[in-house]
């Protein structure tokens, strides 16, 4: 990591150069309350070992995680139903094809490739085991987050069920080879509601101090997860985490990341620090263009990345 006095001029810099590639492409349309975010928004949090903060821009913006809820579901799920039975119903690989994708299902497995696209979120959202798995589910996020008012945004949460027929052909299909361990209508709730959990990207950063630091909280010294679903998440994170993009994302970021079409990315940095970026203009692939610059050059100037 750069000398800190460094670190935000490196930040600055990386901000500006993204801010010139926002026209490469659109924000979310298909979930209507996604249209409406701000193209012009773009916003970073680093936040380093030891708890000195670095920001820029719309680092305290709210937006709904998306597909970033499938590492809280997944962590969810493994704490509550274990290892050997996430993994019965999904699989580790990555895909090519993209977030959204059925081909699969029909043509090669009816288990999920990963639990970081939407049939293998599903798959493990049905598995997790609780009283009130969304209530939990939000006081996870509030607590790997560190921030206590993290809530759901209702209208993106009504958007999602209202559109969200494509979801709903996933969890039928699964539901008919008996991979769903819950009925499909509350699998599918519980997944819309996770999908519109509002976030920053200074609150995703302090979760990723967290990944960075095998689920210690350096702020406390608390453990709030265990080191083998954390390990298990990041390693998911950097094969999957970019849906059909991880591959180019991880030869250019080196980073365990994970996206969502709200337009949030989180990073693992290598050396105890957590990194999130926050820009709602989407690439083809549903990535945040913004972001992805931005995760580019601090990765390379803040020697962040992992091999
Ligand atoms: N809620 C979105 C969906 O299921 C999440 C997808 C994403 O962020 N890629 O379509």
């Amino acid at each position: 990591m750069g000398e800190k006095k460094g670190i935000q001029a490196i930040l600055d810099n990386a901000y500006a150069q993204a801010r010139q590639v926002l026209g490469e492409g659109r924000v979310a349309s298909y979930i209507p309350e996604l249209a409406k975010a701000d193209p012009s928004n773009l916003g970073a949090c680093v936040l380093l070992q030891d708890g000195t903060e670095y920001d820029v821009g719309d680092f305290n913006i709210p937006f709904t995680m998306q597909s970033i809820s499938k590492t809280f579901s997944l962590i969810q799920a493994l704490q509550t139903a274990g290892y050997e039975k996430v993994f019965s119903i999904v699989g580790m690989e990555p895909t090519g094809d993209s977030f959204d994708s059925i081909l699969q299902l029909e043509q090669k497995d009816w288990r999920p490739f990963n639990p970081l696209i939407n049939a293998g979120a599903i798959a493990v959202v049905s598995a997790i085991e609780g009283e009130n798995i969304f209530e939990e589910f939000v006081e996870l996020v509030q607590k790997l987050c560190g921030d206590d008012k993290i809530m759901l945004n209702e209208n993106v949460y009504h958007s999602e069920d209202m559109t969200g027929n494509r979801n709903r052909s996933i969890a039928y299909l699964l539901e008919s080879r008996n991979v769903l361990q819950r009925p499909p209508v509350e699998t599918l709730d519980d997944y819309f509601r996770m999908c519109s959990v509002m976030v920053t990207a200074k609150n995703l950063a302090h979760y990723a101090r967290v990944l960075a630091n095998d689920g210690i909280d350096p702020g406390t010294g608390e453990r709030l997860v265990d080191s083998d679903i954390v390990r298990t998440v990041k390693t998911l994170m950097l094969f999957c985490g970019m849906y059909d993009e991880s591959g180019q994302y991880a030869m250019k970021v080196g980073m365990p990341s994970k996206s969502g079409v709200g337009g949030g990315i989180v990073a693992v940095g290598r050396d105890g620090s957590g990194i999130a970026t926050y820009g709602p203009v989407l690439n083809k692939k549903g990535n945040s263009v913004g972001g992805i610059r931005i995760m580019e050059i601090l990765s390379r100037e803040l020697e962040t990345y992992i091999f």
